[in-house]
């Protein structure tokens, strides 16, 4: 009798477990507190940024919020820099990163991510009328922010373009405000990320900086997300594609880079859609 009541118990122990493992943790205690902690950037104009109000705002900070009201929890914003956009993920201390990342099949190895939510690519933006094209930017200085897919991918442009020295010509920054610093200072020729970083800085002096070139890379953004949780992934996937369904992703994305806006970016790409 006693080893039947064991074995009963030891059964339904199994099968919470398998069914806790299935669900996914995340999405277990996201539903249990109702609170959803986002990695969100605070120096990506107009990603996600403090205006001159002293609000944190911007594309991703709607994004980030838009998901957890759908997903009816509150969003706890955690402050995250390009440094720490992933380490925070890979130990639990936010259940998603929305900010401003390129999905790599690098950084895959250690988060998982969500479908592309965001297309952009990269640029250089330098003083108006200086620049004509990449290769004039042979042999100058050009600023970028450590840790990104921009420092890697501009030094191998400058490398292609027959830099010898575009190991040392590429300055690393922290922070997107201190490239911007550097370049107004005259401390660098151009400055080189994604292109709406770029325009969303430059349009804090307008008429001064330009975009100089197209683009030299893809930078698709996806959602960082914990590793080997599906569930949560499928909950965060599925916000997504409703918001462009129902054409709140287009709204969102229209209040900050639309044609009435000082970043106008035209919205080319489609998201991934599963019927
Ligand atoms: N999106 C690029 C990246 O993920 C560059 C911009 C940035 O990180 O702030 O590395």
């Amino acid at each position: 009798m006693r080893s039947w009541k064991w074995q009963m118990a030891a059964v339904a122990l199994v099968l919470v477990w398998a069914q806790t493992a299935l669900a996914g943790p995340t999405f277990d205690r996201v539903m249990k507190t109702k609170v959803i902690r986002a990695g969100i950037m605070t120096d990506s104009i107009p990603g996600a940024y403090y205006n001159e109000k002293k609000e944190w705002v911007g594309m991703d900070v709607d994004i980030a919020e838009e998901i957890a009201r759908r997903m009816g929890c509150k969003l706890e914003r955690v402050a995250v820099s390009n440094k720490t956009r992933i380490a925070f993920v890979q130990q639990g201390r936010i259940d998603m990163s929305v900010a401003n990342m390129t999905h790599k099949r690098e950084r895959d190895r250690s988060i998982d991510f969500s479908i592309t939510y965001f297309f952009d690519g990269q640029k250089i933006l330098a003083p108006k009328g200086k620049f004509k094209e990449h290769k004039d930017f042979v042999g100058q200085k050009i600023a970028t922010m450590q840790g990104t897919t921009s420092e890697i991918n501009v030094k191998n442009l400058l490398k292609e373009l027959g830099d010898p020295k575009y190991e040392t010509n590429v300055i690393s920054f922290q922070k997107e405000s201190e490239c911007f610093q550097a370049l107004r200072m005259g401390r660098v020729a151009g400055w080189s990320t994604d292109s709406t970083i770029l325009l969303g800085y430059a349009a804090q002096v307008p008429g001064e900086f330009e975009l100089v070139g197209d683009f030299f890379s893809n930078e698709p953004y996806g959602i960082g997300l914990p590793e080997d949780d599906s569930k949560w992934r499928d909950e965060v996937n599925f916000a997504i594609q409703d918001m462009w369904a129902d054409g709140t992703y287009k709204k969102i994305y229209d209040k900050w880079y639309g044609p009435d806006t000082p970043y106008y970016f035209p919205l080319t790409e489609k998201i991934e859609m599963w019927p």
